[in-house]
């Protein structure tokens, strides 16, 4: 068991604010995701949990149990950093039983875990090599195996696919979520990667400046960004955001035009509609941008157009042909749209 509690934490230096009153419950063997740029106060929050970082204020509680005064060493968590920090004269065998050692396990358990372990993470085959003789995703391997042996309550793992290839880090994320919910573990995962946390998470929480922005599974992240930062910030190409007038349920702005919107709301609003959720018609007598530029994605064709000062994409079917500067008409229907308040940011 292990849930976990964080408490209006905040972590200051000086007047400077790290993180601010970070609340919320994470429960027992739940996967959250931090996710937020460089500089956010993602590992700020992980390493107050760790005990690597003393909070300034507010309470982490395990279990009920307030732990903000306990040595890392007495939390029961396993951490897998980004540098893996290996003991390069120790083989993959002395290098996973480490941590046995330090905690005083008795001898007799140790060749078990360990096996049992790098088993998890597909190395028992490397247990006699050093970790010059190993690639980086195997070493990466070892410091989860490293975490996976002390079979802990909680994992925290920061970054921990940041040194692997694009191959290496899909097949390896398989393998975190696979662990995790083997080993029934709490798991807090820090990236920046927005397809690492969608991917990964039970709820994602997005961060900015310290603040959390929003808490919600990823499909609640995605359909119902709760502000501009992560509409932003959340899919790939991110969310069109345009910036407008409101009135009447009509929304306009420079050469875009969007009738029939369900809001009562008035005044300056920022539109946002994703690149898949409208299309793209060359009806040269209704044009009403051209074309900018062409990405071909295999399944489909991401064309991004200029109407007047406002840039935007929309995917279209791959069998759609276009040209740079091809006069072209955005369909933007008016039930797939996301309306913000142009001052806050905040959903309407
Ligand atoms: P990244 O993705 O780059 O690792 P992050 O979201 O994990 O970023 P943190 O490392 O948590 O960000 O840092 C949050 C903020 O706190 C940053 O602005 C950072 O410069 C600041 N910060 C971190 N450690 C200290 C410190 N010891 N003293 C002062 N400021 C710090």
């Amino acid at each position: 068991m292990a849930e976990i509690q964080l408490r209006k934490v905040s972590k200051r230096w000086g007047s400077f604010v790290g993180v601010r009153e970070f609340d919320l419950t994470i429960a027992d063997q739940e996967f959250l995701v931090l996710l937020g740029p460089s500089g956010c106060g993602k590992t700020t929050t992980m390493r107050m949990i760790a005990g690597l970082e003393d909070a300034s204020s507010g309470d982490i509680l395990v279990d009920g149990k307030r732990i903000n005064d306990l040595d890392p060493k007495d939390r029961d968590v396993a951490m897998v950093f980004q540098s893996y920090a290996l003991y390069p004269n120790m083989n993959v065998y002395e290098n996973i039983r480490f941590p046995l050692k330090v905690r005083g396990i008795p001898a007799s358990e140790h060749d078990a875990r360990v096996k049992r372990a790098s088993a998890m993470v597909e190395l028992d085959e490397f247990l006699h090599r050093k970790p010059a003789e190993l690639s980086g995703g195997q070493r990466q391997r070892v410091a989860l195996a490293r975490a996976v042996v002390r079979e802990p309550n909680v994992f925290l793992m920061d970054e921990p696919l940041s040194n692997l290839d694009a191959k290496l880090r899909v097949s390896t994320r398989a393998q975190i979520k696979n662990l995790s919910h083997e080993l029934k573990t709490t798991t807090i995962y820090v990236t920046h990667d927005q397809i690492e946390a969608m991917t990964l998470a039970d709820r994602v929480v997005v961060m900015s400046k310290g603040v959390v922005q929003q808490v919600g599974t990823p499909t609640e992240i995605y359909d119902r960004p709760a502000n501009t930062f992560v509409a932003g910030f959340i899919g790939s190409p991110a969310m069109n955001l345009v910036d407008g007038t409101l009135e009447n349920g009509t929304f306009t702005a420079d050469k875009i035009s969007i009738f029939g919107l369900p809001t009562q709301h008035s005044g300056k609003v920022t539109l946002g509609f994703r690149a898949e959720d409208a299309s793209v018609a060359d009806s040269p007598a209704q044009a009403n941008s051209q074309v900018y530029s062409l990405e071909l994605l295999g399944e489909a064709t991401m064309v991004t157009m200029r109407a007047g000062g406002t840039i935007v994409s929309v995917k279209s079917g791959k069998e759609y042909r276009t040209e740079i500067d091809d006069a072209v008409h955005a369909n933007i229907p008016a039930d797939i749209c996301h309306i913000f308040d142009a001052e806050t940011g905040e959903r309407v």
